[in-house]
């Protein structure tokens, strides 16, 4: 299969308002994980000290799970950080004018696909060939 850039890339043109607004969509994406992220860093603090506390006492099952609920919080967190990552990668690559456009049929992928999914590189129509394959 040819690659993207090896076929005559159509067009890409989008205004000015469309490009303000998926912006505005990933600033508020980014800014709402990381409200999550924050909040995953406060319970993992939480449950260190819970952690902590119970270690000075009997109960080692309870810290067990402390233990095991932390770990969980860890990767949620790592998890978010990454997202975190890419979302900022797409406000990066849409200042470059390279976001938001179909890898495959080179169409502009809609705003709240955009939005919903940060890290699309493919339209709607183009993933639901990929999934059928
Ligand atoms: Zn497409």
């Amino acid at each position: 299969m040819a690659k993207a850039s090896e076929k005559a890339a159509p067009k890409r043109s989008r205004s000015e308002a469309e490009s303000e607004k998926i912006r505005v969509a990933l600033v508020e994406r980014r800014d709402e994980l990381q409200a999550e992220y924050d909040q995953s860093l406060t319970e993992i603090t939480e449950l260190q000290r819970e952690r902590l506390a119970d270690s000075a006492g009997d109960d080692q099952a309870d810290t067990g799970t402390k233990t095991f609920e932390r770990e969980q919080e860890i990767t949620l967190a790592n998890n978010l950080l990454e997202r975190i990552t890419q979302v900022e990668r797409a406000i990066e690559r849409l200042g470059e004018g390279n976001y938001g456009w179909c890898e495959r049929c080179g169409n502009a992928i809609p705003v709240e696909r955009l939005a919903a999914f940060p890290v699309a590189t493919l339209c709607v129509s183009c993933k639901q060939l990929e999934e059928r394959r």
